[in-house]
């Protein structure tokens, strides 16, 4: 009996530990990073003014790679892409 709840015990940390980073919708998107070394942000739009304005070089990266550099998404970037999304309810 003692064994079947050790056993019941290892499932459920087994389990609680693969499930630690669920994988999110747009993590294989492409977006932009600046590789200056202040910046902080990625952008989803290549001509966003912001990195425009970045005097480094902007490389191509997957959104998971930028999150895992603790990147957030650019404020501009992010309001176009919400304007972009159909409004229905203005119909
Ligand atoms: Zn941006």
């Amino acid at each position: 009996m003692l064994k079947y709840i050790i056993f019941i015990l290892i499932s459920i940390a087994v389990i609680s530990c693969s499930s630690d980073e669920p994988p999110l919708p747009g993590d294989n998107d492409i977006v932009y990073v600046c590789t200056s070394g202040t910046a902080k942000t990625y952008h989803t739009f290549r001509d966003c003014g912001s990195i425009k304005q970045c005097s480094a070089e902007v490389l191509e990266v997957s959104r998971k790679k930028a999150r895992e550099n603790e990147r957030i998404i650019c404020m501009n970037c992010k309001n176009r892409e919400n304007n972009n999304k159909p409004k229905d309810t203005l119909k």
